[in-house]
């Protein structure tokens, strides 16, 4: 391992294996799959009570006996209000529980709720989905970590929890799924059998077939990536494995990626150069110009070269001149015919998040994450600035401190900006999230690159801390890195957080979909309206009258989404002890809930919480979340209520 590949989480003592960061003692992404139970593995029965009514759903028996044949351990987490309610005994969870298992199991874990929805101004448990409680609980009963799980279920609450603990998600609709869960899902599978395809897929990028003889380990590899920070950063962790195989890592970057490039780990030389079929506002092309990044590349000397492309990109134009340069070996994703253009022409399903994508490619060309090196976008340490710190001031160029004071860590950032208008939530109801944020009793720093800061005056108003048009990206990296979460669009930023390990807010406006550009790896609760008119058009300034996607996203919304983010949610071990009953009362009236909205509901009302994420061991230099498991292998007091 290089040093600039070093993660701190792999030095710090005390995390046990399997967090993110840590060392994989299995190959591939995942190391479990957990499963909703009814509508999922059986067909639901309201507040079933009765064991000879488990009829599982066609097919369930052979797809998970698949997904146990290619080693991966197996959950259930399921919400059983039905005890809270009176309608069924402890016994009677238990006797169904075990006719699942008879005909189903053995399940590795069984995780489950028996709390029943808090009325309106009640504060929700941990553990009810969309609360994420089970995730963690399930994930540290296995062993591992919530990033190495999938999350199968037939509802949004099911893709919700995931999310917000980190995991994947994968919906199989019944019919009463509303078309609002199925746009809102990551990903979508018409049964239980596809679902498992599709995992399996994903989950052998990271142990890619060795059957086709590959080359040996390579002197030089170029690797492009062009367009923007966020493209940069989720192609990191197919940079790494891509690193792994080779003396020497050239990079050629855009202009808008270059300094997210800086900070990518595995990287020995960076090329900037605009490339005319991948840059947005593009200049003409000129032959000169042509002839001279030819030259540049055939001094690169490289053997072999890696192109990674969006979905909506051509590999191809790039792969010429590579090929007028030199180079003998060219992988790329192309659906279009390449001729002799690629040695290696990937095809992707559609949908796989961009990390994934770029992964396989990595895989397919014969590089392969080690198995030390977890897949997770990740910077090098030794690139990022030293935190801002109260008063003081730099003006370093490209690097200037802040001269406000930054709380101490465990604050919420909110960045309003987007490198793409379509992204971005409109400032008014930024600002009113930045107000709904303060009066729940948090500490919101409002953040924003060079050219911004008007915007991050209006948005911090009264209630926030105003850092905009003065933080680099690796300011901001540092700026992130120690929050409780990020509250942000689909941009950039997003997936800086992603690389610090801080949680996000994502407020994600559908112009492309959410299953691939989701911040990867990290818990993300997803708001906006996943149906409106824009949904997957692509478009960079919305065409839709108001931009309904995130106009109408309710500041309520992201209070309760940092409530399921909370880093109790996740360290809860064996309680099941309400979170909302922490600190309530120290501000504000509880308020009326709003119409349901299924994807973010257990607990909506929170008012007056403090902040989250201050406590010790909550915050490192990178890494922020620093997700810390207990050790031992609690099971939850929920499940053991029921007799389990
Ligand atoms: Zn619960």
């Amino acid at each position: 391992m290089r040093n600039d590949q070093v993660d701190p989480h792999q030095r710090r003592p005390g995390v046990p294996r399997g967090g993110p960061g840590e060392a994989r003692d299995r190959p591939g992404l995942f190391d479990a799959v957990l499963f909703d139970r009814d509508g999922t593995l059986v067909y639901d029965v309201p507040y079933n009570g009765d064991p000879d009514r488990v009829r599982p759903v066609p097919g369930a028996r052979a797809a998970l006996d698949r997904l146990r044949a290619a080693g991966l351990r197996l959950g259930v987490v399921t919400n059983q209000s039905g005890l809270a309610r009176g309608r069924f005994t402890a016994a009677d969870l238990a006797r169904v529980n075990a006719r699942v298992d008879e005909l189903l199991g053995p399940f590795d874990t069984w995780q489950i709720c028996p709390h029943a929805d808090p009325g309106p101004g009640g504060a929700g448990c941990r553990c009810r989905k969309p609360a994420p409680g089970l995730v963690w609980d399930a994930a540290r009963a296995l062993g591992t970590h919530p990033t190495r799980c999938v999350l199968v279920g037939d509802i949004g609450a099911d893709m919700t929890a995931a999310g917000a603990a980190g995991a994947s998600g994968v919906l199989v609709p019944t019919p009463a799924t509303r078309a609002a869960e199925v746009a809102a899902a990551p990903a979508v599978a018409a049964d239980l059998n596809t679902a498992v395809d599709l995992i399996l897929w994903r989950h052998r990028l990271g142990a890619p077939d060795p059957s086709p003889p590959r080359p040996g380990r390579r002197r030089c590899v170029l690797v492009a990536r062009s367009d923007s920070v966020g493209d940069v950063l989720v192609t990191g962790p197919a940079i790494r494995a891509v690193a792994a195989g080779a003396d020497r890592v050239v990079l050629l970057c855009g202009p808008r990626g270059r300094a997210a490039a800086e900070l990518l780990p595995g990287v020995d030389e960076l090329v900037e150069w605009a490339l005319p079929w991948i840059d947005p506002q593009p200049g003409p092309v000129d032959p000169a110009e042509m002839a001279r990044l030819v030259a540049r590349l055939a001094e690169i000397g490289a053997e072999e070269a890696v192109l990674f492309t969006s979905f909506h990109q051509s590999a191809l134009p790039l792969a010429l001149l590579l090929r007028m340069a030199g180079v003998a070996r060219i992988s790329a994703v192309s659906d279009d015919y390449p001729g002799s253009l690629l040695d290696v022409r990937h095809r992707v399903p559609p949908g796989i998040p961009e990390a994934e994508r770029a992964l396989s490619l990595a895989a397919a060309a014969g590089f392969a994450l080690p198995a030390d090196d977890e897949p997770r976008l990740r910077l090098r340490p030794d690139r990022l600035a030293p935190a801002p710190t109260a008063g003081t001031a730099t003006g370093r160029a490209g690097d200037t401190d802040t001269a406000a004071t930054l709380p101490e860590p465990g604050y919420v950032v909110v960045h309003p900006g987007s490198s793409v208008p379509a992204r971005a939530c409109p400032p008014e109801v930024c600002a009113r999230i930045v107000e709904a944020l303060a009066d729940a009793g948090h500490r919101v720093v409002v953040t924003g690159g060079p050219g911004e800061a008007p915007l991050t005056a209006r948005v911090a108003g009264r209630s926030g801390i105003d850092l905009g048009g003065q933080t680099s990206l690796r300011r901001l990296a540092a700026i992130i890195s120690r929050a409780a979460c990020l509250v942000v669009g689909n941009t950039g930023p997003a997936h800086l957080a992603a690389a610090v390990g801080v949680p996000v807010v994502s407020l994600f406006a559908p112009t492309v979909p959410f299953g691939q550009w989701a911040p990867f790896r990290v818990p993300t609760v997803r708001l906006g309206a996943a149906d409106a008119a824009c949904r997957h058009t692509r478009a960079t300034t919305c065409p839709v009258p108001g931009h309904p996607c995130l106009s109408g996203i309710e500041p309520r919304q992201v209070v309760e989404a940092v409530r399921l983010l909370d880093r109790r949610i996740a360290d809860g071990g064996g309680s099941a002890v309400p979170i909302g009953e922490v600190g309530v009362g120290t501000g504000g009236a509880p308020r009326t809930a709003a119409p349901a909205e299924r994807g973010v509901r257990a607990g909506a009302d929170v008012p007056g919480r403090p902040a989250a994420g201050t406590g010790p061991g909550g915050v490192s230099d990178v890494g922020g979340h620093g997700v810390v498991l207990p050790v031992g292998d609690p099971v939850t007091a929920s499940a053991a209520e029921v007799g389990r």
